[in-house]
C-alpha cells in the first residue's frame, strides 16, 4: 500500500518531535534537578503512551491494524502484566549482581567521556546484542518459537511494544541490560538517559498512525521502520533503536511512504494464537507440531 499526502500533517509530522523533545527536556530537567530516576522513567512512559493511544485514535493508519475490546483484554493485558513482573524481577536482579561486582558510579574510559557520548555507546552496544539474538530468535525454530508471541498478532498498534514472551523479556532486559548498563562502566544517568530512549523508539515504533519523521529513519528505528519487521514476509530491521547494525548487516529496510500489505505470520496456523495466554507460554517447550 502506498501512503499519499497526510490527512493530518500535523499529527504525521509533529508527533515524534513532540515526543523527543518532552523526552529530552524532562532528561535534562532529571538530570539538572537529581529528581528521581524510576518516577521520571515511569511518567515519561505513562505520557507517552496515553499522547501516542491519542494520537492512533485520531489518526489511525490502518484500521484492520487497531486495538479491538477482544485483544486488549484476551491478550495485551495479561502480557502487560506479566512483562511489569519480570521486569522488577529482571531490574532487581540486575541490581544485585553489579552491586556485588562493579562500583555504581561509572568506571573505566567509558566512564570518563561525555554524558551523551556514554548514552549513545549504551544505545548502540545495546542494539548489537539484541541485533545477534533477534536474528537468531528468527531462525532457530526453538526460539522462534519464543519469539514469535510478538509476531503472532495480525494488528499493530502501541501497546504491543509489551506483548513478549517472558524468555525475550530476560534477554534484553536482564541480559543485555547486565552487560550494557552495568559491566561497561557507563554512568547511572548515562543509562538513564539510553533506557529513556530505548523506551521512546520501542513505543513509537509500535503505533498506528502515519507518523513521518523523514531522513531520521536511517538513524532511529521508528514507527516507519519497525512495521516492516512486523510484515507476514518479514523483511529485516532488527534493531530496536538504532539502524546502524542493520545498515552494516545488510538488512536495513525503508521505503518511504511504503506500506506492508500484511502483517503477523505468513503461516498463522503454525502458532497458537497469544490470545490463548498459556498455550502461547508453553509453546517453546512443546514437542514439534503440536499447535
Ligand atoms: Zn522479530
Ligand atoms: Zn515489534
Amino acid at each position: 500500500m502506498e501512503l499519499d499526502r497526510p490527512t493530518r500533517p500535523l499529527l504525521t509530522y509533529g508527533t515524534y518531535p513532540a515526543l523527543a523533545f518532552v523526552t529530552a527536556a524532562t532528561l535534562w530537567f532529571a538530570v539538572r534537578w537529581d529528581l528521581d530516576r524510576n518516577a521520571v522513567i515511569g511518567a515519561l512512559t505513562a505520557v507517552t503512551i496515553v499522547a501516542v493511544l491519542l494520537v492512533e485514535r485520531v489518526n489511525p493508519l490502518q484500521d484492520r491494524w487497531s486495538m479491538t475490546k477482544a485483544s486488549l483484554l484476551g491478550r495485551d493485558l495479561p502480557f502487560i502484566g506479566l512483562a511489569v513482573v519480570v521486569e522488577q524481577f529482571a531490574t532487581a536482579g540486575v541490581s544485585l549482581i553489579a552491586a556485588a561486582a562493579v562500583p555504581h558510579n561509572g568506571f573505566g574510559p567509558l566512564g570518563r567521556t561525555p554524558l551523551l557520548a556514554q548514552a549513545a555507546f549504551a544505545l548502540v552496544g545495546l542494539d548489537l546484542l539484541w541485533y545477534g539474538y533477534h536474528r537468531a530468535a528468527h531462525t532457530i525454530s526453538r526460539l522462534w518459537r519464543v519469539h514469535g508471541v510478538h509476531h503472532a498478532p495480525s494488528q499493530l498498534y502501541v501497546l504491543m511494544h509489551q506483548v513478549f514472551h517472558p524468555f525475550d523479556l530476560l534477554v534484553s532486559r536482564f541480559a543485555i541490560s547486565l552487560i550494557v548498563f552495568k559491566l561497561t562502566g557507563i554512568s547511572p544517568d548515562a543509562a538513564f538517559i539510553a533506557i529513556a530512549v530505548l523506551g521512546l523508539q520501542q513505543t513509537v515504533s509500535h503505533v498506528n498512525s502515519d507518523v513521518r519523521v523523514g531522513k531520521l529513519n536511517y538513524v532511529l528505528i521508528g514507527t516507519e521502520t519497525h512495521r516492516y519487521h512486523h510484515a507476514a514476509q518479514v523483511r529485516g530491521n532488527y534493531s530496536s533503536v538504532v539502524t546502524i547494525w542493520d545498515i552494516v548487516f545488510g538488512t536495513f529496510v525503508y521505503e518511504p511512504r511504503c506500506v506492508p500489505d500484511a502483517l503477523g505470520l505468513a503461516d498463522p496456523g503454525s502458532f497458537p494464537d497469544p490470545r490463548r495466554f498459556h498455550a502461547a507460554l508453553a509453546w517453546p517447550f512443546r514437542r514439534a507440531g503440536t499447535v
